[in-house]
């Protein structure tokens, strides 16, 4: 056993539970401390203080007690030399951290940190154990969310509801399974029927509140109820979990959601839920939130004195007259720019007949197209963006380590110092990547990729018609009126 013997057998200890772990009894402070307590005893060490930090995550580097026990064991007359932990996870939330802690606290303080249920000598294989719980503590951390999404697809391919019961169905206690229920279903196919039909929520829910139908909660209906409904893909077998965040309602990345089909009996046919699902579309896209698609080309347009980009606006002249415009940004938000402007109708069908001239010449100003990277050259890219992430991560760690008092700031200096080349290294890489490849054909490239405009504008969506374009168009810079630059996205062969 390394250590243990040492002269000075004085120790902390060190104990953490994090919010999700309190409810299990292994985990627990007191369980903790117990065993830590019986190895001390065990081992002739004397135990002079305990640090605790409750309800605290491994990954949150705000940990007030741990904090503490760094800062009392780098003091000149501290009175102890060991840490004792129960297991390397307690101590750090990952293998580097817990490298950079427990090599700073040997070399700076002459602390040994001890996890009592990993206890590795000093031979090659003590040493390569102990990398190995590090290694295994790190990995048990990274994928614990990946654990609880994986433990509820489970759950849900074999049919188990999770959640709140949806109106129409009734949870069974015994199987956790839905079961359809007559009456409500009928209710729910109601909804949907009229709803594609083009009645109105007000419609729908005055319909319901005459004929004597009530929710499960016994109140009238209203608009948000059936709309929740409506938007409900449990309608069609389908279990969902994890796609908005609670506190704010937003959607979360589509790579957290947990989707799983034919969980149970649907109420409701695909093709009547999807119909519906594009009827609520094409009502947003006329009022309400959705009327910022109208305008087209926002997000390309930019004004061409300032390189602001401009914005949809619309304007009712003294006399009646409805004005609708792209103005700079910049004017309208800060009035650092002027009153720089293009009629929305004007601009729009201008970039449609460009459109549709290089589509009948065949013609493009080289100029006027500005090559963007392919899909394998999209990867190379993340790549590096992906290591400039992690350089910058690295240097945040050693930050949190200064920080918390563990390496002085000469090593802080002499970290940067390294992630600056680290960084400038990668920067140019990224750089050379966006020099990289030409397009030969380019005029016949851009034909091939501008075709099918009018076929796009035929379907007369909105929000699908500004995709195209975004696809398509790099940017339109705006002078004035009648002086306007094009540049067309062209992928790199
Ligand atoms: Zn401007």
């Amino acid at each position: 056993m390394a250590n243990l013997k040492s002269e000075n057998n004085k120790a902390v200890l060190y104990a953490r539970v994090s919010t999700e772990e309190q409810a299990s009894r292994d985990n627990s402070i007191p369980a903790q401390i117990k065993a830590i307590k019986q190895f001390a005893l065990k081992n002739g060490i004397e135990i002079i203080k305990e640090y605790v930090d409750e309800g605290k995550s491994a990954r949150t580097a705000d940990r007030p007690q741990f904090q503490q026990m760094i800062s009392d064991a780098k003091k000149n007359d501290k009175i102890f030399s060991k840490i004792l932990i129960h297991k390397t996870d307690r101590f750090a939330r990952n293998r580097s951290d817990s490298v950079i802690y427990k090599s700073l606290l040997q070399k700076e303080c002459h602390v040994e940190v001890i996890s009592i249920t990993e206890i590795f000598d000093d031979s090659p294989t003590g040493k390569l154990l102990e990398g190995m719980m590090e290694v295994i503590a790190e990995f048990h951390s990274l994928n614990l969310a990946q654990e609880v999404m994986k433990g509820m697809k489970q759950k849900a391919g074999k049919g188990l509801y999770l959640g709140r019961t949806p109106y129409g169905y009734t949870l069974d206690e015994t199987t956790k399974k839905l079961i359809i229920d007559e009456e409500e279903s009928k209710v729910v196919k109601i909804i949907f029927e009229m709803y594609s039909n083009g009645d109105s929520f007000a419609t729908i829910k005055s319909h319901l509140n005459t004929a004597g139908i009530f929710t499960r909660e016994n109140k009238a209906w209203d608009s948000s109820s059936i709309k929740r409904i409506i938007k409900n893909p449990a309608y069609i077998g389908q279990f969902t979990w994890n796609k908005t965040k609670r506190s704010t309602n937003s959607k979360k990345d589509s790579t957290e959601w947990v989707i799983v089909e034919n969980s149970h009996d649907p109420i409701i046919s695909h093709e009547l839920f999807y119909k519906t699902q594009n009827v609520i579309k094409s009502k947003h896209t006329i009022r309400g939130k959705g009327v910022k698609s109208i305008y087209l080309l926002s997000s390309m347009l930019k004004c061409g004195h300032c390189g602001h980009n401009m914005i949809g606006e619309k304007k009712k002249h003294v006399s009646g007259k409805v004005y609708i415009r792209y103005v700079c940004g910049n004017y309208l938000s800060h009035k650092l720019c002027f009153y720089n402007f293009v009629h929305k109708d004007a601009i729009e069908s201008l970039v449609f007949n460009n459109i549709r001239e290089i589509l009948n010449t065949g013609k493009v100003d080289t100029n006027n197209v500005v090559l963007v990277e392919s899909k394998t050259s999209d990867a190379e890219k993340d790549l590096l963006e992906t290591s400039l992430k992690n350089i910058k991560h690295k240097f945040e760690k050693q930050l949190e380590a200064f920080e918390a008092g563990v390496i002085d700031l000469e090593e802080l200096q002499t970290a940067k110092k390294r992630v600056f080349l680290e960084e400038s290294e990668v920067k140019h890489q990224l750089e050379q990547l966006e020099k990289k490849s030409q397009n030969k054909n380019i005029d016949k490239n851009l034909k091939s990729h501008l075709t099918g405009i009018d076929e796009i504008l035929l379907l007369n969506d909105p929000a699908n018609i500004k995709l195209w374009l975004k696809d398509r168009i790099y940017s339109i810079e705006v002078f004035n009126k009648s002086e306007v630059l094009i540049k067309y996205r062209l992928p790199v062969e």
